[in-house]
């Protein structure tokens, strides 16, 4: 037997999955029912059964270098007619969430993501931080003033302002009064932006890694990676993803694809909020809150709404599977920092129109610690699915696997 035969099972692999919710993968005895009831396997090389061949040997390089168990949208299909209840589309997403440890930097962060036992790490270090702000904001914003002039000299011509509030008279309420917005930029804006750095370090291995693999297995003809014909291949992605086309080619869990664009539109809606209102606020200005019939305050308002509603019909569906389904830890942190962020969002706005100040600042306080934990963990948490997976996507499209 030459060594290219040799399998050198990675035990600790094996466990990681187990731990990860893919604990029935032993159960498979390769009919490959699996394969052929997968709507969305290509026909070269179908997936789940090989992936859970490898999976229970322990493979674990070709598992987390193969683009394929990004193409799965764990539509359970699959999991549903295997005779052996060996539950490959679980099995799939256990190993998706290896991937995005193994691939995480520092990876410290990302176990500690998929650990229950540190979410009170989680939750407090925001928590803590955000208190800290609250206390400064409320009680020195004349030293941070003078800071300001001492450090960057009058670079705004005058118009720095500690808490960027709304003009006196005209709101009752303005978070800023409680967290300096001032503060919340300059703990977010480095924040996401050390997240987005980590995540495109960590694609750029990955589609390193699934061309080499897909090379090695035959799954393509291109023998380097042409960025430029990439960005042709996510374009052509793109509207698939929007539309959700792949969710709708699943019979099982056919309903989890309303509620999956509502998040996703609900978030395009926000993060296209937030970009006018850090844009208004820099470049002309114009500080929050916004009147209530500010189109952008409408956007802001349905794209929490579509969030909170999102959010709660996801949990509900995995709630309704539970028999059926596995739902890890790392599943239940998600939903619950989405929904977190939907419902905390809508409280602050709701008591601050009532002219309720603590209870807003509180809701803001708790809105906060959810985005803090949005935008820091976004590397390692499931939500980096969504990533992974249209880079998978993308470079299946650029390989011709279809
Ligand atoms: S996972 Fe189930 S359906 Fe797929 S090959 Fe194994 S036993 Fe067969
Ligand atoms: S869960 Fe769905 S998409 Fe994933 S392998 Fe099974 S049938 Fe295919």
């Amino acid at each position: 037997m030459t060594e290219k035969y040799l399998v050198q099972p990675d035990l600790d692999f094996i466990a990681q999955v187990r731990n990860l919710g893919g604990e029935t993968l032993k159960k498979c005895y390769q009919c490959a029912t699996c394969s052929v009831a997968c709507p969305i396997a290509p026909e070269n090389s179908p997936f789940p059964r090989k992936e859970m061949i490898a999976a229970s040997w322990g493979l674990k390089d070709r598992l987390l270098n193969s683009g394929d168990i990004w193409l799965c949208h764990q539509c359970g299909d699959c999991s549903d007619l295997c005779p052996r209840g060996a539950a490959p589309g679980d099995v799939l997403s256990a190993v998706r969430s290896a991937a995005i440890i193994e691939y995480a930097r520092p990876k410290a962060l990302a176990k500690a993501v998929n650990d229950p036992k540190k979410l009170p790490f989680l939750l407090g270090i925001p928590a803590i931080w955000f208190a800290f702000l609250a206390f400064i904001t409320m009680n020195a914003g004349d030293t941070m003033t003078k800071i300001f002039y001492a450090v960057f000299g009058d670079i705004l011509g005058g118009r720095f302002h500690w808490s960027a509030h709304a003009q006196e008279g005209e709101h009752a309420i303005a978070q800023a009064d409680f967290f300096s917005t001032w503060f919340v930029d300059l703990t977010f804006v480095p924040l996401f932006t050390a997240s987005i750095i980590i995540f495109v370090l960590n694609l750029k291995r990955f589609l390193n890694n699934i061309h080499e693999n897909a090379v090695l297995e035959g799954k393509t003809d291109k023998t380097s990676l042409d960025f430029k014909a990439m960005i042709q291949a996510l374009i052509k992605v793109i509207p698939t993803i929007i539309k959700h086309d792949k969710f709708n080619e699943c019979e099982t869990n056919k309903d989890r694809a309303t509620p999956h664009m509502m998040v996703l539109f609900s978030f395009i809606g926000l993060f296209t909020v937030t970009a006018i209102f850090f844009l208004t606020l820099y470049l002309f200005q114009t500080p929050g809150p916004y009147s209530q019939i500010n189109p952008v305050k409408w956007l802001a308002n349905i794209s929490g709404v579509a969030l909170v509603i999102g959010a709660a019909l996801m949990i509900k569906n995995r709630l309704d599977k539970l028999d059926d389904q596995i739902t890890s830890y790392k599943d239940w942190f998600l939903l619950g920092l989405v929904f977190a962020l939907g419902l905390t969002g809508m409280l602050t706005e709701m008591a601050r129109l009532a002219h309720l100040a603590g209870i807003s600042y509180f809701f803001y306080y708790l809105h906060l610690i959810a985005i803090f934990n949005l935008f820091a963990f976004l590397p390692f948490s499931r939500m980096a699915h969504f990533v992974y997976r249209t880079a998978a996507m993308t470079y299946a499209e650029y390989s011709n696997r279809k």
